[in-house]
C-alpha cells in the first residue's frame, strides 16, 4: 500500500489538529477536510493549503464568501481510504452509514457512543485489536489521560481498583458561548461519570473504576487526581520507573511548573503552537503507602487525542502492524516526549 489517503470531516478543535498531524506523517496524505460554514476555521485551512470540501448544496455559501471549494463531502469520501470524523459529539453517528456504504474506513471521536465503531481505541491498549477493522473510536481526552496513567500503574503492579477525581475545563478557548464562568459544577452529581465506562471500553470490562467529574471555569486543561489500590505492596521507585517508561507521559517537576497555566505557557515558549500531546504528570504528587498510590496530572484536552487518531488510522488500515512501532513513528513526527532539555 502506498500512502494512506485521509479525509477529515469536521475541521474544529480536534479535526484541525488531526489534519495538521496527518500532514506530518510520511505514510499518509491529507486529501482534504469538510467544513459546513465558511468560518474563520475554513480560512485557516485555506491559509495552510488544505483543500476544502462541503456538504452537497453548500457550495454557493462558500463561493459568496470568496472561499474556494474543491468539491463535496461525497467527492472527498470517494477519494480517500479513511475518513476521520471530528464532527460535534453525537453527529459522527449520522455519518457512520455514509462512510460504511462508500466502503471507506472511519475513525470517530470520544463524543460518540461506543457502538459507533467496531473498537474503542487507545494505542497502548487496543492497537492490535483494531488491526484491519472498518472503524475505531478514539476515546475522549479525559479517558485517554486516565488510560495512559493507568497503563503506567499497571506496569508497576497488579491494579485492584481505580478512583479518579476529574476537574474538567469548562470550555475550549474558542467556545465563547460556553461556561461556567464562575463556580465549580459537579457533573454528574451521581458517580460514576461516563469516563469510568469509557475507560472500561478500552481497558477491560472487569476493571473496578469509579470517577467523579467537576467542571471548572477554565479553558486551559483538565487536572485529575487518581488513586489506585494494588494486589500487593508496590515501591515508589517501581512506579516512577513505570511512568518514565510509558510513552506519551512527561514527568514535569511541580517545582518547575505546578499550574495548568504555567505548563501551557511553557509549552508555547518551547515553540510551535503549544499543543501538549502528552499527559503531564507531577512526580512530587506521587503518594505511596503499602498497596495504595495516588498521583496528580494534567491533560491538554485539545491535543491529547491527536496522536491516538494517527495511530488509529495506521491500525485500521494495517499499514503498520506493530502498535509500538506506530507509536514511535507518530511520536517522532510530532516531537512527542521531547520536552525539556
Ligand atoms: P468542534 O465544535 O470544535 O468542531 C466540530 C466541527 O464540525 C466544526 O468545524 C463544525 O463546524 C463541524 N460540524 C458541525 N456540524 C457538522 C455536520 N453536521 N457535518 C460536518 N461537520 C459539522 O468540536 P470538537 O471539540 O473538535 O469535538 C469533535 C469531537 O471530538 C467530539 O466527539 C468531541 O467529543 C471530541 N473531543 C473533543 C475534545 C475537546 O476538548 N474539544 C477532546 C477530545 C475529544
Amino acid at each position: 500500500m502506498g500512502r494512506v489517503r485521509v479525509g477529515v470531516n469536521g475541521y474544529g478543535t480536534i479535526g484541525k489538529r488531526v489534519a495538521w498531524a496527518i500532514m506530518k506523517q510520511p505514510d499518509m496524505e491529507l486529501v482534504g477536510v469538510v467544513k459546513t460554514r465558511p468560518s474563520w476555521e475554513a480560512l485557516s485551512a485555506v491559509a495552510r493549503g488544505i483543500k476544502l470540501y462541503v456538504p452537497e448544496g453548500r457550495e454557493k455559501l462558500f463561493e459568496e464568501a470568496g472561499v474556494r471549494v474543491a468539491g463535496t463531502l461525497q467527492d472527498l469520501i470517494q477519494s480517500v481510504d479513511v475518513m476521520v470524523d471530528a464532527t460535534p459529539a453525537g453527529v459522527g453517528a449520522s455519518y457512520a452509514g455514509i462512510y460504511r456504504d462508500a466502503g471507506v474506513k472511519a475513525v470517530f471521536q470520544g463524543g460518540e457512543r461506543e457502538s459507533v465503531a467496531e473498537v474503542s481505541f487507545n494505542a497502548l491498549y487496543t492497537y492490535e485489536a483494531a488491526l484491519g477493522k472498518a472503524s475505531a473510536r478514539v476515546v475522549s481526552c479525559n479517558t485517554t489521560g486516565i488510560l495512559r496513567v493507568l497503563y503506567a500503574f499497571k506496569k508497576a503492579g497488579t491494579v485492584r481498583s481505580v478512583r479518579v477525581t476529574i476537574v474538567r475545563r469548562g470550555a475550549d478557548l474558542k467556545e465563547v458561548k460556553k461556561g461556567p464562568i464562575e463556580g465549580l459544577l459537579l457533573k454528574p452529581a451521581k458517580p460514576p461519570s461516563h469516563h469510568a465506562e469509557d475507560v472500561r471500553s478500552v481497558a477491560g470490562r472487569d476493571l473496578d473504576i469509579v470517577t467523579y467529574s467537576i467542571v471548572a471555569p477554565t479553558t486551559l486543561a483538565h487536572m485529575h487526581v487518581m488513586f489506585v489500590r494494588f494486589e500487593g505492596n508496590v515501591s515508589k521507585e517501581d512506579i516512577v520507573r513505570a511512568f518514565e517508561e510509558t510513552p506519551r507521559i512527561v514527568l514535569l517537576k511541580a517545582s518547575i511548573a505546578s499550574s495548568t497555566a504555567e505548563v501551557r505557557e511553557l509549552a508555547r515558549d518551547l515553540g510551535g503552537r503549544g499543543d501538549i500531546y502528552e499527559v503531564i504528570v507531577w512526580p512530587e504528587s506521587l503518594w505511596v503507602r503499602g498497596n495504595e498510590a495516588g498521583i496528580a496530572y494534567m491533560v491538554h484536552q485539545e491535543a491529547i487525542v491527536v496522536p491516538e487518531n494517527i495511530d488509529a488510522i495506521r491500525a485500521i488500515t494495517g499499514i503498520v502492524e506493530d502498535g509500538a512501532r506506530s507509536i514511535r513513528l507518530t511520536d517522532e513526527s510530532l516531537s512527542i516526549g521531547r520536552w525539556l532539555p
